[in-house]
């Protein structure tokens, strides 16, 4: 808190770059006596002392943004406009800084940070701001009554982040928060907090007014949750675990805060004998991506059982030309996991399956070779439906392969989790793709595709997997308090 020392010691320089690890509250750094230690996946290291938040810095952080906000919500849409467009210039000036401390610090590829990730932070900041300026509602007229409906910003607003896409998640919450004229109290993962200190760096240098953009660091069962349970909290956004969703849930319930809930799946892909079994096979094997570590990611290989055999071939070939590695380097698919503990994490589910009769037909173990935080891609086959391998979230690189007769299996067996994320389909045969896709319960149906997402659409999950949707104008809806004016006509009856 601002009374308290800052020491020097929670300041860190990752990858050559400087990184305040303070909290950035009202335009201000603001270290906490405590602090806990950001270690990199890569080799271990120690990254940075970074400042641990509590109750206090919770509560000073949405003072701050509450006292920001009514300035903020009556900025003209085109000045919040230039600022989030000055925001996504900083993003891009410093791309390859904060590719760098991102792979630094969740082990995650520097060439999809450096390529993709990055650039798309940008286009979030951009994509808001844009959209901001074309936001209407349909004017309408009620017995010679004008309806006009208005989006006011709703107030400070608490965004939770997970560890898997850290910048990413951040700013795809950030900017349509802000763009819709609220303030916000961003709060990043304990095992990735870095970029978002440097997201602070990039939001003073644009020229956002103090206390529009705090950040809070430290942990969930701390920092995070003294914010979600603060009163003065407007709207909260969490994109994370189902047990962590509960307890932010349950905090929001009491102060009746509306809560936006992006969680985890279970995602079928779906791959019928009449598919592509090329691209049905790349599809698979892109559930690797960031060792796996994707709430998209199709991890239920359901595959037409006359086929089955074939893909399984094609599929060990494929996986077995990943190069794992270290991050940093270009040639490398598959990067570490992001901590000890999430590593035995998946290890302790492949066990469970082996022991209850999966078989391993691809790896099922760490990787002894490059050790570390390293797991093999792992594909299970003999695995029942009602087992944990197939119900849990494992959030590592294991897939399962079950097999199905008919198009009723497999929707039943696609359907057959609590969750509904997404799924992804492989079919050469268009009536079918409009059958099977009509029949799943997913936030996201990919037809012979994957991962293509355009921040145009709806994005989230339904039953276990979350609570609304993001993206496009769904963002606003969610972000702003819908105000319905009726005027009388002019001279006309006060009542209609
Ligand atoms: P995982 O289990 O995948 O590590 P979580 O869903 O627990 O992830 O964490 C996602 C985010 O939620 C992190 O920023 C974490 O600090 C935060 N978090 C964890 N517990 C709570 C809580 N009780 N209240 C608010 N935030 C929390």
């Amino acid at each position: 808190m601002p009374e308290q020392p800052r020491t020097a010691a929670v300041t860190a320089v990752v990858a050559g770059v400087p990184v305040d690890t303070r909290h950035w509250i009202g335009g201000r750094r603001v270290a906490s006596a405590g602090t806990f230690t950001d270690r990199s996946p890569i080799d271990g290291r120690a990254l940075a002392e970074v400042s641990r938040g509590g109750a206090a810095e919770a509560g000073a952080a949405v003072a701050a943004a509450a006292a920001a906000f009514p300035g903020w919500a009556a900025t003209p849409r085109a000045e919040r406009a230039r600022l989030l467009h000055a925001v996504a210039d900083g993003v891009q000036q410093r791309l390859e800084e904060l590719a760098q401390v991102e792979t630094a610090d969740n082990g995650a590829l520097l060439r999809s940070h450096r390529r993709g990730v990055m650039p798309r932070v940008a286009h979030n900041f951009r994509f808001f701001a844009d959209r901001l300026l074309t936001l209407d509602h349909e004017d309408f007229e009620t017995r010679g009554h004008s309806n006009h409906v208005s989006w006011d910003p709703a107030g400070p607003c608490v965004l939770i982040t997970p560890w898997n896409a850290p910048l990413m998640l951040a700013s795809w919450k950030v900017a349509p928060a802000l763009a819709a004229g609220n303030t916000v109290v961003l709060k990043p993962a304990e095992w990735s907090p870095l970029t978002a200190s440097l997201l602070a760096d990039i939001a003073a240098e644009a020229g956002l007014p103090d206390g529009v953009l705090n950040v809070v660091q430290g942990l969930g069962d701390e920092a995070g949750a003294a914010l979600v349970s603060h009163p003065d909290v407007r709207r909260i956004s969490f994109t994370g675990s189902v047990p962590t969703a509960r307890r932010i849930a349950g905090a929001a319930a009491a102060n009746l805060t509306p809560v936006s809930l992006e969680l985890g799946g279970k995602s079928p892909l779906l791959v019928f004998a009449d598919a592509d079994l090329d691209l049905a096979v790349d599809l698979a094997v892109e559930q690797y991506d960031n060792a796996g570590q994707v709430c998209l990611a199709g991890t239920r290989l359901l595959v037409e059982s006359s086929i089955a055999e074939e893909f399984l071939r094609r599929f060990a070939v494929r996986a077995a030309a990943l190069t794992p590695g270290d991050p940093r380097d270009e040639a490398t698919d598959l990067g570490p996991t992001v901590h000890r503990r999430q590593l035995d994490r998946i290890d302790g589910f492949v066990r469970r399956a082996l022991d209850a009769g999966a078989r391993a037909v691809v790896g099922g173990g760490p990787d002894e070779d490059l050790g570390g935080l390293h797991y093999r891609p792992t594909l299970l086959t003999d695995v029942a439906q009602d087992s944990e391998i197939v119900q849990e979230e494992v959030f590592g690189p294991v897939l399962t392969l079950q097999t199905f007769d008919t198009e009723d299996e497999a929707v039943e067996l696609a359907n057959g989790t609590r969750f509904g994320l997404a799924a992804v389909l492989a079919t050469g045969d268009p009536e079918r793709a409009d059958r099977v896709t009509a029949r799943l319960v997913a936030g996201t149906v990919w037809v012979n595709c994957f991962f293509v997402r355009d921040l145009r659409a709806p994005f989230g999950g339904s039953r276990h997997s979350g609570i609304g949707r993001e993206g496009g104008s769904w963002s606003f809806d969610f972000y702003c308090d819908l105000k319905n004016t009726v005027t009388a006509p002019k001279g006309g009856p006060g009542h209609g």
